[in-house]
């Protein structure tokens, strides 16, 4: 056989084999597009701005784009109620809306590892291996929320009721778990999500590490800041708690971290503190926890 045979031949095998991929991506994101252009009712828009302060709190045309992502996604996850909880649409679209505005602005997979998001009553309880002096235990930890690499994500519904109604606390386990997907995209979570480029990811490295072991001092001291001491536990959760402090307490942390607030406005591609400005809505110190979230 000649060379420009054998290679024909191979290309048409690739071909064969990447046909059907290619189809069901074309004709997903022409599904994507419609349901980004149908956007939300009137009464869906009108729990939100019932329910989601965050939703309240954003500029127009990223309310118009948020709306259009809440629907994509509650087209391709799925919601399972544990403990008895019965969910509900209400509780599907506080939960969406919050979790889209991570994905506000830029090009979005709508996190693409993730399947299903299961929804406990309130807070719950997972057993878990700690150190405590040189022995490992297995103990039980109460939870708010988790985020696994297997397509699941698990909240406490009573806590995501109080704090999407709650801008002020600077808490919100709905920003922190899909912060979580966000930075698992690329493999584990190591408190760096896909960023675009080298450049990017030497920057990000030396302005997070920073303030990561800034936090980690000032939670051996006891001090408080804007981000949460937990997120002095690991980058992983570093990323986490500073996402939430980034939407929930921007002019807070623009002021007192303005280089890490930079590197998430870049990441975002948003400026939270912009639309407090805009609101006179006014900042305070957050409120710690101790729960694992
Ligand atoms: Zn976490």
């Amino acid at each position: 056989m000649k060379l420009d045979d054998s290679l024909g031949l191979l290309f048409g095998v690739i071909a064969a084999f990447a046909a059907p991929f290619i189809l069901l991506r074309i004709k997903r994101n022409s599904r994507r597009r419609k349901l980004l252009s149908a956007g939300l009712s009137p009464e869906e828009k009108e729990i939100l701005t019932r329910h989601v302060s965050l939703y309240r709190r954003l500029p127009e045309e990223l309310k118009r784009e948020l709306e259009g992502l809440v629907r994509v996604f509650l087209d391709e996850k799925s919601f399972e109620g544990c403990d008895g909880l019965a969910i509900d649409e209400e509780m599907k679209l506080v939960i969406a809306a919050q979790a889209c505005v991570l994905l506000l602005n830029r090009k979005t997979n709508y996190f693409p590892k993730l399947e299903t998001i299961l929804v406990y009553p309130s807070a719950y309880f997972a057993r878990a291996k700690k150190k405590i002096g040189s022995q490992l235990i297995e103990d039980e930890d109460a939870r708010l929320g988790e985020s696994w690499n297997d397509g699941s994500l698990v909240l406490a519904w009573e806590h995501v009721k109080n704090e999407a109604n709650d801008l002020n606390d600077g808490q919100n386990v709905v920003l922190h778990e899909f912060a979580h997907q966000l930075d698992q995209e690329d493999g584990g979570a190591d408190g760096a999500p896909p960023l675009e480029g080298r450049t990017s990811y030497i920057k990000w490295a030396r302005v997070l590490r920073s303030e990561y072991e800034s936090l980690k001092m000032k939670a051996d001291m006891g001090t408080r800041d804007v981000i949460n001491a937990y997120g002095a536990t690991n980058p992983a959760e570093f990323f986490a708690v500073a996402t939430e402090a980034f939407f929930e307490k921007p002019l807070t942390m623009k002021t007192r971290h303005p280089d890490l607030y930079e590197e998430f406005r870049e990441y975002y591609a948003l400026d939270p503190a912009a639309w407090q400005d805009a609101s006179g809505v006014s900042s305070n110190l957050e409120i710690g926890s101790s729960l694992t979230i």
